[in-house]
């Protein structure tokens, strides 16, 4: 991921005329905390946290827990999260974090441990006003609120905008658990119309059907009924219909904590995971991982649109092939800065010590994703560009102005 990102900003550096000296600097990270975290009875784990920029505002990213997470892939999602904040325009930076740990395999006191230990180990670096943390993979509010509290009793900050991502009754803000989904929805909604398809009847396949693919495809359902849901997937399986699929009936389903490999309706059909890339759909929404698509199954890919909601789905050759095939593909950086946005109204609401309601947050989310595609899609257009592209050149502008 560091090698696709990193080539990411060199190519549209070059589009640019930057010199070498202004790439070294887009590519360096501002500083790069790694320490152990011992708990009390001896587990040792390694922590990481990465801060790429902080040219337009104080470092913004989440924490994640996971026995992958490593120095190179915090690099990378810190850089992602700085091209993310500028092409939408927030006044924040890029950082990222974790811990190499599997939290499955600790107990519940075990993980405030872990979680306070992380706060304090980097309290001098982090804060309102120097680098916000959020949660990631395997993080919730229940960790962050641990965060919070461990970083109050540190600094004595009581407005609690050293973290967003809180639970709402200590300080969170409404609407950010569908913020991500729902932000994707109005990303492609848009690109749509400019592209002249809005009313056309489309049909979508979802990789994925976690806290992002189930409200991108619920809110979908609501409010752009003219999108039908074909394929779902988890890591289990996928279920299709070509009759279309509710996502509120998957949904109930997996609330209860069902795994799609055992979905049964009549008129659907279980097919495995990996099937779903190459269903003829006109739109595939990528919600699960990174590197979902590469050299090994892109020439599946039947969609005329991709919606790259998770980080990295399509790796560097992926992401060439299908530009070069004319598939229009809306870039992660775009399509799942629903979060961010939200979480940057997190911060705000506690600085201001004020309390919005969510037809607020959901209002103040459109407008920015509104904007970030018309920005993004008239760059593309006048320079001849993909939306990928232009969407990094958009941020590479604003974050190497001196
Ligand atoms: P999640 O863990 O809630 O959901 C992931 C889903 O993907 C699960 O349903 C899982 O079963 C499924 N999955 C895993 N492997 C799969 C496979 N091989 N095939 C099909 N499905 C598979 O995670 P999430 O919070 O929904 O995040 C999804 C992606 O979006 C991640 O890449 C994350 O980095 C990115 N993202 C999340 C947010 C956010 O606000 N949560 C914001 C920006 C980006």
């Amino acid at each position: 991921m560091i090698e696709t990102t990193h080539s990411l900003i060199k190519r549209a550096s070059s589009k640019l005329g930057y010199n070498e000296k202004t790439v070294q600097a887009l590519l360096k990270t501002d500083a790069e905390h790694v320490f152990e975290i011992k708990l009390k009875n001896g587990k040792n784990f390694k922590a990481y946290r990465v801060q790429h920029s902080n040219k337009l505002g104080p470092y913004k990213g989440g924490i994640r827990f996971h026995p992958k997470v490593d120095l190179d892939e915090a690099r990378a999602l810190a850089t992602l999260m700085s091209l993310k904040t500028a092409v939408v325009g927030l006044p924040m930076g890029g950082s990222k974090g974790g811990v190499a740990v599997d939290p499955k395999l600790l107990s519940d006191a075990e993980l405030e441990e872990l979680s306070r230990a992380y706060v304090r180990a980097l309290a001098r670096h982090i804060g309102p006003d120097k680098d916000v943390p959020a949660p990631d993979v395997n993080t919730d509010s229940k960790v962050i609120d641990w965060m919070v509290d461990e970083y109050f009793k540190i600094s004595g900050d009581s407005t609690k905008a050293s973290f967003t991502g809180k639970s709402v009754k200590n300080g969170g803000i409404l609407g950010r658990e569908e913020a991500t989904g729902r932000g994707g929805v109005i990303a492609l909604r848009e690109l749509l119309k400019h592209l002249g398809k809005s009313d056309k009847a489309l049909t979508y396949a979802l990789q994925g059907f976690g806290n992002v693919g189930s409200f991108f495809a619920l809110i979908a359902q609501e409010e752009q009924p003219q999108w039908k849901l074909l394929c779902v997937s988890d890591s289990s399986a996928a279920v299709y219909s070509d009759q279309g699929l509710s996502a509120k009936k998957i949904n109930d389903f997996k609330l209860q904590g069902g795994k799609l490999s055992d979905y049964e309706e009549t008129g659907t059909q279980i097919i495995s995971s990996e099937e779903l890339i190459g269903r003829d759909v006109d739109i595939l929404v990528l919600a699960a991982l990174g590197d979902a698509v590469t050299a090994k199954n892109m020439n599946e890919v039947k969609s005329r649109y991709v919606v790259e909601m998770a980080n990295g789905p399509l790796d560097e050759a992926a992401n060439d092939f299908l530009t070069k095939k004319g598939l229009v593909i809306l870039p992660d950086i775009v399509a799942n800065a629903g979060g961010v946005i939200v979480s940057y109204l997190e911060w705000l609401q506690n600085k201001t010590a004020r309390h919005w309601p969510e037809a607020k947050v959901n209002s103040q989310l459109e407008k920015y994703m509104i904007k970030t595609v018309d920005d993004v899609y008239k760059t593309a257009i006048s320079r001849k560009l993909s939306l990928k592209e232009a969407a990094v050149i958009i941020a590479l502008k604003r974050l190497a102005q001196e």
